[in-house]
C-alpha cells in the first residue's frame, strides 16, 4: 500500500500540492494547490455537479445549484445550532509537553492511561480535563471590531441552502422533492489538523439537500446512498477500500436523525469521507423559529402544507482528491519504458479515472534538435489545447518523458517522428496498456476519448 509520505512527495514534486506560506515556514497546517491539483480539484467538481445537476435520472425532482457567501448573518449560526449546541471539540492538553488533542482521537484503552485517567500519547504527561472548544472561525464584518460586527466563516456550506429554500423553490418553481447542490469553502478551526490535506483548516465542501415528504425521508436516505457509492464506483475508487458506516446516535451531527459515513481506506486507516445525512426538519423548523419566517410547503394536491424534510450529502473536495490518489498510486516493478536506465527500476504509473486526470494528453516531439520536428508537435499542441488539458515536453529521452507524464496520470502520449512530417500521423501510447498506435491528427481527440 501507498504511503503517506509517498503521496505527498508526489504531490510536492508535481507541482499537484504545495505546502501554505512555505517561504515563511508553513501556516497552521494548509496547504495550496499547484497546476496539477487545481486541474483535478476542477475536474472532481465537475464530475459532481454533472452527476447532480444533470446525470441523474430521478423519476421525480430536479436539482439546481446555488452559490451563497462565505460570511453570512450571524443569526444563522445561532439558529442552526453551530453557535450552541453541537458544534465543539473536547480539548485536552498535556500539563508536560502542552500539546492538544482532540479527546475523542485518544485512545480510552486501559493501557493509554495512567493514575490520572488518559495520558499523553507523546510524553505519557497527565492530561487537563477536557474543555469544549468552539470550531467556528471568527471575524469581523466592517470597521469596527465589536460584538455587533462579530460573524463567522461558515462552517458547512448547507446552510447558505436552507436559508434560500424558498428563493430557489419560487424563482424555478420546484416541487417536493427537489435538490440544491452547492460547491464552496468551509472553515474549521481544527485542533489538530494532520494526516495531510486529510483535515484542514480551510476545505471546499460539494452538499446536496434534497428537500422531501417527511414519510418518504427514509427511502430517499436510501437512494443516496446508493447514488454516492455508485459515483465512487464510476470514477474507479476500488471497491475494496471503500465501506459505510451507520454511526451511533452519541457519535452523528447534532442535527442529523441518521447518518452513514462512506470511509475510505487511507495510508492511516479507514477515515470518512462522505457524510450522508437525515436532518429531519431540524435546520428550516430552526431557521423558520430565528427568522419568524414560515419556511413551508405546500402541496397544491393534497392542500397539505409541511416543513420538509432533508437528506444531505455532504463531501470534502480535497479529502476525495486525496483518496482518488491513494487509490491510483501505482508502483509496477520492473521497467515499463524500453530505456536501459529504467531496467529493474521501480516504475510509478497514477491510474486516475479519463474524468478525473488532470492532464489528459502531453505532446512529445521525438527529439528536440530537429526544428521541422519541433515546429509540427507545437502545432499539434496548440490544435489540442484550447480543447482538452495538455502538456508539450521536450526534455529528456522519450522513455523518461513517457514516465513523467505516467507518474502525474496523463491518459496519452502523443510522439511526433519523422514520418509524422511525411503522412500527418502520430504515435500514440496508453498510460495503462502501454500499447502504442498509429493515429492520424485528425483522429486524436477520438483517440483520447475526452
Ligand atoms: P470529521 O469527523 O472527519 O471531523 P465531520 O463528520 O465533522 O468530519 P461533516 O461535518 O459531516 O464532517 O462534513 C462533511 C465532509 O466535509 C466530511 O466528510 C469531509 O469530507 C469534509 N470535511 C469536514 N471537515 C473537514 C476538514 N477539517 N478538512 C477537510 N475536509 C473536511
Amino acid at each position: 500500500m501507498v504511503s503517506i509520505n509517498q503521496i505527498i512527495s508526489l504531490c510536492k514534486r508535481r507541482g499537484f500540492i504545495f505546502p501554505s506560506s512555505e517561504i515563511y515556514g508553513g501556516f497552521g497546517s494548509g496547504y495550496d494547490f499547484g497546476p496539477l491539483g487545481v486541474e483535478m480539484k476542477n475536474n472532481i467538481k465537475r464530475a459532481w455537479c454533472d452527476e447532480m445537476t444533470k446525470k441523474q435520472n430521478l423519476p421525480v425532482g430536479e436539482i439546481v445549484g446555488l452559490d451563497a457567501g462565505i460570511l453570512m448573518s450571524p443569526k444563522i449560526w445561532q439558529a442552526s445550532g453551530h453557535l450552541t449546541a453541537g458544534f465543539a471539540d473536547e480539548l485536552v492538553e498535556c500539563k508536560k509537553c502542552h500539546k492538544r488533542f482532540k479527546m475523542d482521537e485518544l485512545d480510552s484503552s486501559p493501557t493509554a492511561q495512567n493514575d490520572n485517567g488518559l495520558k499523553c500519547p507523546d510524553c505519557d504527561g497527565e492530561l487537563t480535563k477536557p474543555k469544549k472548544f468552539n470550531l467556528m472561525m471568527k471575524t469581523f464584518v466592517g470597521p469596527v471590531e465589536d460584538e455587533s460586527s462579530t460573524t463567522y466563516l461558515r462552517p458547512e456550506t448547507c446552510q447558505g441552502i436552507y436559508v434560500n429554500f424558498l428563493n430557489v423553490m419560487e424563482t424555478m418553481r420546484l416541487k417536493i422533492p427537489f435538490g440544491i447542490a452547492q460547491i464552496g469553502k468551509a472553515f474549521r478551526n481544527e485542533i489538530t489538523p494532520k494526516d495531510f490535506i486529510f483535515r484542514t483548516r480551510e476545505f471546499e465542501q460539494m452538499e446536496m439537500q434534497w428537500f422531501c415528504e417527511p414519510s418518504k425521508a427514509n427511502e430517499w436516505f436510501e437512494y443516496w446512498k446508493e447514488q454516492r457509492l455508485n459515483w465512487y464506483a464510476d470514477l474507479g475508487l476500488k471497491k475494496e477500500n471503500i465501506r459505510t458506516i451507520e454511526v451511533p446516535k452519541q457519535d452523528r451531527a447534532h442535527y442529523a436523525q441518521r447518518q452513514i459515513d462512506i470511509e475510505y481506506k487511507f495510508p492511516f486507516g479507514w477515515k470518512e469521507i462522505e457524510g450522508i445525512h437525515n436532518r429531519g426538519d431540524y435546520d428550516l423548523s430552526n431557521h423558520s423559529k430565528h427568522s419568524g419566517k414560515e419556511l413551508n410547503y405546500l402541496d397544491e394536491q393534497s392542500g397539505k402544507k409541511y416543513i420538509p424534510h432533508i437528506i444531505e450529502t455532504s463531501v470534502g473536495v480535497e479529502r476525495i482528491l486525496f483518496a482518488f490518489l491513494c487509490d491510483a498510486y501505482t508502483e509496477i516493478k520492473g521497467a515499463r519504458t524500453k530505456t536501459t536506465q529504467a531496467v529493474k527500476e521501480t516504475e510509478m504509473v497514477l491510474k486516475l479515472d479519463k474524468q478525473l486526470a488532470p492532464i489528459k494528453a502531453a505532446v512529445l516531439p521525438l527529439v528536440k534538435n530537429k526544428p521541422e520536428l519541433v515546429k509540427k508537435a507545437k502545432q499539434i499542441y496548440q490544435l489540442l489545447k484550447p480543447r482538452l488539458a495538455c502538456q508539450y515536453d521536450e526534455t529528456g529521452s522519450i522513455g523518461r518523458r513517457y514516465r513523467r507524464q505516467d507518474e502525474i496520470g496523463t491518459i496519452t502520449a502523443i510522439t511526433i517522428d519523422f514520418d509524422t512530417l511525411k503522412d500527418n500521423t502520430v504515435t500514440t501510447r496508453d498510460r495503462d496498456t502501454m500499447k502504442q498506435k498509429r493515429v492520424k491528427i485528425n483522429d486524436l481527440r477520438e483517440v483520447i476519448g475526452v
